[in-house]
């Protein structure tokens, strides 16, 4: 058994230059074990490519991974598979990801299979209780994927991660593509498997709004750099950077919330060629000359708080 004391960390270097993989340049994210994480920023910030190098699908160009303290890519034999499968994924459309061909039963219960988690003759039982979990009913487990609804998919697909026992979840849009009523299930679901298993999750979104009911801390990207990270209430109650004031004045709330900024203007320039200095320099109300020429240092602003702007130097 792995050691529970260390932390996940995600130290990523240098861009990764592709053109369909958006660039991920020095970002440094720590997990840590039982915390739910909200990983925020428009689509082509790069947050999905962080998640999938989080998850050891893809790997950096540069950086390290840890994974309760060791190095992922040293972790061989038993602990190397344990370590990979004790992370799952869970992906905006389900359907792409659920073998077209499987039955629901297999698609569940194939990997326990293979990694010893369950044996065939458990085999029916063991796939139940993942379903039963994931709220989906159990003796439907003889269909394929296309009889259900979106909802009913993500839930076989969240029943196929927990078939593998994980700790730890990355949730990319996973609930992006439902229903605002199926979405609120969804993320009930998460909340609910979070505690029963003690699970710890990286909840990656573009609607902050979804975010901020789950997450203990949030992290919020802009082209490939982190520009600001604090408790979930923090950020909510006082985001500094200007962008994120921004992303949170597009969050529909009852207290109707000051709107000094109408949402995020202009269109996200193209991560493989960002502007200079603060890459949100040509989208900021509050831009100055500095703000061209030297990128802002992630700084903290408050306790547990860290923000990439320099009017935080100017306040001073
Ligand atoms: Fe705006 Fe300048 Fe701050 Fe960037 S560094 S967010 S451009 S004020
Ligand atoms: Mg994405």
């Amino acid at each position: 058994k792995l050691d529970f004391a260390g932390k996940m960390l995600a130290k990523l270097g240098a861009p990764v230059k592709d053109e369909t993989v958006h660039a991920v340049d020095g970002v440094d994210l720590t997990v840590t074990k039982g915390e739910v994480v909200g990983l925020v920023g428009e689509s082509g910030c790069g947050k999905s490519t962080l998640g999938r190098m989080v998850a050891g699908i893809m790997p950096a160009s540069d950086g390290t991974i840890r994974w309760h303290g060791k190095e992922l890519a040293e972790l061989t034999g038993a602990d190397g598979r344990r370590a990979k499968l004790q992370t799952q994924m869970i992906f905006q459309d389900p359907m792409s990801s659920l073998n077209p061909r499987l039955r629901v039963a297999d698609i569940v219960g194939e990997a326990p299979l293979v990694h010893g988690l369950t044996t065939r003759r458990e085999f029916d039982g063991y796939v139940d209780e993942q379903l039963r979990r994931a709220g989906f009913d159990p003796s439907l487990k003889r269909r394929y994927p296309h009889q259900f609804s979106g909802g009913q998919r993500q839930r076989i697909g969240i029943a196929r991660a927990l078939a593998v026992q994980p700790e730890f979840i990355v949730c990319d849009e996973s609930v992006a593509a439902l229903d605002v009523s199926i979405q609120a299930q969804i993320l009930n679901l998460f909340m609910k498997l979070r505690q029963d298993l003690n699970l710890t999750y990286l909840f990656i979104s573009h609607d902050l709004g979804v975010v901020e009911h789950l997450s203990d801390r949030v992290v919020i990207m802009y082209l490939g750099r982190v520009v600001e990270e604090a408790a979930s209430e923090e950020i909510f109650a006082r985001a500094n950077h200007p962008y994120t004031q921004a992303l949170l004045s597009e969050v529909p709330r009852i207290d109707a919330r000051k709107k000094s900024f109408a949402g995020v203007k202009g269109e996200i320039p193209s991560p493989l060629n960002p502007p200079s200095g603060c890459h949100f320099h040509p989208r900021c109300p509050h831009a100055f000359d500095r703000c061209k020429l030297e990128r802002p240092a992630l700084k903290t602003v408050a306790p547990g708080h860290r923000s990439a702007c320099h009017l935080n130097d100017r306040v001073a």
